[in-house]
């Protein structure tokens, strides 16, 4: 089996993670690590930071919501949700981001 780079895969690297205990508090650039730092994460991210990563880029598609980017969303209440995303918010952004490893 031969290893692959996945990083280009995980577009929400280009966010730092948020710190413990939501994420593991790795700068952008760098993966996820598990297990206090012993390990890298190659396949994905935490949760938390794909949230993150979509606030800063994307434009929140849920009806109601619409937060622009930089903005958190907000939830039913009209109260900013910290730390979390809507998740068509996400799927925005990750679309975005494939897009435009397409076209390069
Ligand atoms: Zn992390
Ligand atoms: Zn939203």
């Amino acid at each position: 089996m031969t290893e692959r780079t996945t990083i280009v895969d995980l577009p929400q690297t280009a966010a730092s993670c948020p710190p413990p205990p939501k994420g593991c508090g790795a700068p952008a650039g760098s993966l996820c690590t598990l297990h206090g730092g012993t390990r890298p994460h190659t396949t994905n991210t935490h949760r938390a930071r794909t949230d993150a990563w979509a606030v800063q880029t994307a434009t929140c598609t849920r009806a109601g919501c619409e937060a622009a980017p930089g903005h958190p969303c907000r939830d039913s209440d009209g109260q900013p949700m910290t730390g979390k995303a809507h998740t068509p918010r996400k799927r925005a952004a990750l679309r975005a981001a494939h897009l435009e490893g397409e076209a390069r």
